[in-house]
């Protein structure tokens, strides 16, 4: 038997963007149908990837945005961030990027695993406030990855999830890099 990796993940972005969605998409495989916006908590799922079985602690955020703090919870003991917003929601696209500010303050420049999500991609298009290439270029510019999604959609919840762990490990690989930093 492989030893289980223990792996801890925030969800991060303005309310109502679909983090809550997301998470229980992921580990229940539901679209839930109630929406509950104070909700905060931590979903777990253990998963196989490759030849490795992970443990995933989601931490499920509420009422984050760019002008409250994050607390000390949200940055120790953290490999990983899932910053959301929604394509219907031009407000949540600039609180995403705020975020990432913050995290930065917080945490240090130094290299972090992040999935950056542009949700509610099932809307009709002419609700869309924020382009692809708009999000694509955000996350290219804090060096994370990018995801287009639904929370409707079990395949693409999924793929987040693998996405940040793929991530967290890319970044642990390089740390031997002059770029990337321990967190104090
Ligand atoms: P949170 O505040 O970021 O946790 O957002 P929730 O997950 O609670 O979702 C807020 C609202 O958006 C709820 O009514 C959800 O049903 C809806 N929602 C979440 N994700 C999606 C999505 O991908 N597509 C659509 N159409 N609605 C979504
Ligand atoms: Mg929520």
């Amino acid at each position: 038997m492989p030893l289980v990796k223990h792996r801890k993940v925030v969800m991060l972005g303005y309310p109502s963007v679909g983090k809550s969605s997301l998470a229980q998409q992921f580990v229940s495989g539901e679209f839930p149908t109630q929406y509950e916006p104070t909700i905060e908590n931590t979903w777990s799922k253990t998963f196989v990837l490759g030849t490795d079985e992970f443990e995933l602690d989601v931490v499920d955020t509420s009422g984050q945005d760019e002008y409250s703090l994050l607390p000390q919870s949200f940055i120790f003991g953290i490999h990983g961030y899932i910053v959301v917003y929604s394509v219907a929601c031009s407000r949540s696209f600039q609180i995403a990027s705020g975020l990432y500010r913050v995290l930065t303050d917080r945490r240090g420049k130094c290299l972090m695993p992040i999935v950056l999500v542009g949700n509610k991609i099932d809307l009709p298009a002419q609700s869309r406030q924020v382009k692809t290439e708009d999000g694509k270029k955000l996350a290219d510019s804090w060096g994370a990855a990018f995801i287009e999604a639904s929370a409707k959609d079990p395949d693409v919840s999924k793929q987040i999830f693998t996405k940040i762990i793929e991530e967290i490990d890319r970044v642990e690989r390089s740390f031997s890099d002059e770029k990337s930093c321990q967190l104090m």
